[in-house]
């Protein structure tokens, strides 16, 4: 297994690993089942993402490092009226109930 990134929350772990397996690569987290439910784990909880074909590597590496670029930019929130949650900007869909974002972002 090759470690390929470190996520800090459970939401954060899944949503890489939609990614990565969005382009093909099989990724497999570990720590995420310890305590149930998204949001249980404590905050300093670090996740690690796993792959085991050494031909994706650079690849995922590639890939991780976009998703982590994205995480950092300062982008504003959007509000999920569904289901009343807060979404990042970089994402076009709530990922708690899968709600298409509006373009209406809040001015925080
Ligand atoms: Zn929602």
């Amino acid at each position: 297994m090759i470690e390929i990134a470190t996520a800090a929350n459970m939401v954060e772990a899944q949503l890489l690993a939609d990614e990565l397996r969005s382009g093909g690569i099989e990724v497999f987290v570990s720590g995420g089942y310890l305590s149930g439910a998204i949001g249980e784990l404590p905050a300093d909880t670090l996740l690690r993402l796993y792959i085991n074909n050494e031909m994706h590597r650079d690849r995922a590496t590639a890939m991780v490092h976009a998703f982590e670029m994205a995480r950092k930019q300062d982008l504003p929130r959007s509000w999920c009226r569904t289901c009343e949650e807060w979404i990042d900007g970089q994402f076009g869909h709530c990922w708690q109930c899968g709600a298409s974002m509006p373009d209406t972002h809040s001015p925080d």
